[in-house]
Order: structure tokens, then C-alpha cells, then sequence
């Protein structure tokens, strides 16, 4: 089958740089057109500073970066990694445009109109693009996507795999990568052999709220948010790639602690049964040793895309507690926007699809696109 074009924006970051890697060797994806800040625009890819230990592809290498606003020139399907601080605008101007946007940024994620989206753990909430193409006149293939907070999506999938026991309150305290700063990041004479409490930019309203709405019901074109409650305490800690959570949860049904962890092994979804390309298999893996997961040991199992647990035993005040581990740059960032596409994508092929993700694959096959009346 031939490949679909996609198009990165905020190519040049850390999470842009992720998305480059996992894109060089995809069946369904091909990455032709890059887009970045007025500094890195006009400059060819391979000129610009490349921080990953795998190497670039030529044919990435080659490609001119263009400025935002040459959106006119992009695929019909592309990928966020911008900035916050102008990712709401940009993707607001694509999706109007009739491209569709798949993000990693936290500027939609709480639109009641976009897909917050893990295919694990909510694949119906999907249709709310339906809904959004509807309320906001995007025809064609327009519209946005989101992932969540690199934190809030190993707790909430941790969380899907505790579903069918009634989640009741959640405590959670990060211990959180430095890479998740994007790049540079924090000074290293801050970073190193240090802890700090608290992360900017609302870190943990992300994950009370994002979890909640993860783990939201979606019924009569909108999602009821999870009526569990969540209280999350988020730290910096000296470590490179791979955010680890310690939680504590109640449970209305009361597990004893090997249902529990068989819960969490047996967890499987979409994804996996679909076979997507970045799927990991399983999507969690239970350990058993009592000094795992670990950054360093575990963070690149299944691509970067295995969400880790381990630790599992009874807690006096909630009942359970656990320690949840993943990448914050893979299943954390661009590997979760890429199992997003992929998703689209598959159902699409599967006939399980709106009329307008069918366009989008016969539109970006023939790499042109129409613009749409916003
Ligand atoms: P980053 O390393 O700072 O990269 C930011 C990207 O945005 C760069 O490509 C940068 O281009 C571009 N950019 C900045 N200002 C711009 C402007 N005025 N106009 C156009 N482009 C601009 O950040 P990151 O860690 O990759 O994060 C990217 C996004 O993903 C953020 O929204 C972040 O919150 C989200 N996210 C990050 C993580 C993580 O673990 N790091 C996880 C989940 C989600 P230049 O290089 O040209 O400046």
C-alpha cells in the first residue's frame, strides 16, 4: 500500500526529534515536510543540532524546514510538537485549513470537542471528531486529535487496567524525567543530585483532569468526565528518559492483590488486537522482582511504547499501591500521537471510519489537499 505523507510541526524539538525516529522505518507513514520557529525555518534538517543516539535518515536530512505559516504547503495529516505557547493558534489554523492534526501539545486537550486519546484506554472517544468537524463547519479531513500528559498517560493506563474494580480516589506523586522539559531543559546545576517539587505549567491539574477525562464515559456525542477523584504531586528528578508514578488507589470492589496484578498483566485493547504497527504487546508489563521498574532497565521495552508496573501491595490508608513507569518522549509523546494515526487510520481501513477519515487517506495518497471553510 502506498505510504500516507505526514508532516511534523515543532520538528526541531525533542519531542519533533522522537517522532523522526519512530517515523524512519513505518509502514503506513512517510515524513515529508517539516515545520519549526522562524530560527530553524529556511535551514535544511540535517544542518540543524540532532540529540538522538540513532541516526538520521538522508532523506529527513535533506528536507528544508518551513515556517508555520507555509501551512498551505503541508500534508494532510500532521503531527504536533510545538510549543505551548503557540501550539493552540497553529493547530486551531491547520485544522481549519482541513488538515488533521494529531498533538502532543496541552492546549486542546480539554476542549470538550477533542479527542483526548489513548487507544488503550478510550478508543470511542474518537467520534468526538465527528462531533467537532460538526460544531466547528471543518469539512473534509479537518480537525483535532490530542494525547494526553506524558505522566497521565502510563497512570491512565494503569488506571484502564483497574477499570472493572470501580476506582474511587487516586494519590499519585511523579518522579519525572528531565527530557520532559524539552530541550535544554533544566540547568544541570539544578538538575544534578537534586529533587524539585514542583513542576511548571500546571503539571499536576494535567494529570487530576486529563486522567479524569481519560477515563470519561462517551455517550450522545460528549465524554462525562471519570467520577473518581485524583490528587497528584509531580517532581523533577535527575534521570534522562522515563517518568515513574507511585500511586495509591481505592477500589470500590476489593481485589485481593494477585487478581489485582493479574488484572493489570491480562490488560489488552485495540491496538494490540488490531496489530498496529506501534502497538506494543502486551501494552503492560506486570514485574515481579521488588527493584523494578527502573528507568535505565526498562524504559526502552517495546519500542518505548510498554507501560511498566511493579511494586504492587496493599496500601493502609487507599487499599492498593503501585509503581507505574514510561517514556516520556515515546509512549509519552510522539509514540502515543503515532498509535493515535495509526488508530484513525486502521478503522478507516477497516470500514469502521467517518467519511471524512476515508478522505484523508485518498487525499493524502495523492498528496494534495483541499483547503476547508473553517
Ligand atoms: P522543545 O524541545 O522545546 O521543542 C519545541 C518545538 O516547538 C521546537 O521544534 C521549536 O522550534 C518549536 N517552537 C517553539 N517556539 C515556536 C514558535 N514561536 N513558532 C514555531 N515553532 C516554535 O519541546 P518538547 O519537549 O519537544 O515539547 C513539544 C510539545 O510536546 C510541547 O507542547 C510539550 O508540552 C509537549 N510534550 C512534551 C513531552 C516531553 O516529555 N518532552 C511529553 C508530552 C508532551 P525551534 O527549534 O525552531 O525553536
Amino acid at each position: 500500500m502506498e505510504k500516507i505523507d505526514v508532516g511534523i510541526l515543532g520538528a526541531t524539538g525533542a519531542v519533533g526529534q522522537q517522532f523522526i525516529a519512530l517515523l524512519a522505518d513505518h509502514p503506513w507513514f512517510r515524513v515529508s515536510w517539516l515545520a519549526a520557529s522562524e530560527r530553524s525555518a529556511g535551514k535544511r534538517y540535517g544542518d540543524l543540532p540532532w540529540r538522538l543516539a540513532s541516526p538520521l535518515s538522508p532523506d529527513i536530512a535533506r528536507l528544508e524546514v518551513a515556517p508555520l505559516d507555509a501551512l498551505d504547503k503541508s500534508p494532510s495529516l500532521v503531527f504536533s510538537a510545538l510549543d505551548a505557547s503557540v501550539a493552540g493558534e497553529a493547530e486551531t489554523a491547520f485544522a481549519a485549513s482541513g488538515r488533521l492534526v494529531v498533538s502532543n501539545a496541552r492546549n486542546h486537550r480539554m476542549d470538550p470537542l477533542v479527542p483526548l486519546l489513548i487507544p488503550e484506554v478510550n478508543p470511542d472517544h474518537l467520534s468526538l471528531l465527528d462531533e467537532q468537524r460538526r460544531a466547528r463547519g471543518l469539512k473534509g479531513t479537518g480537525g483535532i486529535v490530542t494525547n494526553p500528559n506524558c505522566s497521565a498517560i502510563n497512570i491512565a493506563v494503569v488506571l484502564a487496567g483497574l477499570r472493572q474494580f470501580e476506582i474511587t480516589r487516586v494519590l499519585i506523586t511523579t518522579l519525572q524525567a528531565l527530557s520532559g522539559a524539552g530541550y535544554p531543559g533544566v540547568a544541570s546545576l539544578d538538575a544534578l543530585g537534586n529533587v524539585i517539587p514542583y513542576i511548571g505549567g500546571g503539571e499536576e491539574e494535567k494529570i487530576e483532569n486529563e486522567t479524569r477525562k481519560l477515563l470519561g464515559t462517551y455517550e450522545n456525542g460528549s465524554v462525562r468526565n471519570a467520577a473518581f477523584t485524583v490528587s497528584a504531586t509531580t517532581t523533577r528528578v535527575p534521570v534522562a528518559d522515563g517518568h515513574t508514578a507511585v500511586m495509591s488507589v481505592e477500589l470500590a470492589k476489593k481485589p485481593s492483590i494477585d487478581e489485582l496484578s493479574a488484572a493489570l498483566a491480562a490488560f489488552t485493547a485495540e491496538p494490540q488486537s488490531r496489530n498496529l504497527p506501534l502497538a506494543p504487546k502486551p501494552p503492560m508489563i506486570v514485574h515481579a522482582a521488588q527493584d523494578r521498574p527502573q528507568p535505565r532497565l526498562d524504559v526502552h521495552h517495546g519500542r518505548g511504547m510498554t507501560v511498566h508496573v511493579g511494586r504492587i501491595r496493599p496500601c493502609p490508608i487507599l487499599g492498593y499501591k503501585l509503581v507505574a513507569l514510561g517514556h516520556n518522549l515515546v509512549r509519552g509523546a510522539a509514540g502515543a500521537a503515532l498509535l493515535n494515526a495509526e488508530l484513525i487510520v486502521a478503522r478507516q481501513r477497516s470500514g469502521s471510519h467517518a467519511d471524512a477519515d476515508r478522505k484523508l487517506h485518498a487525499v493524502a495518497a495523492s498528496g494534495k489537499v483541499q483547503p476547508q471553510q473553517a
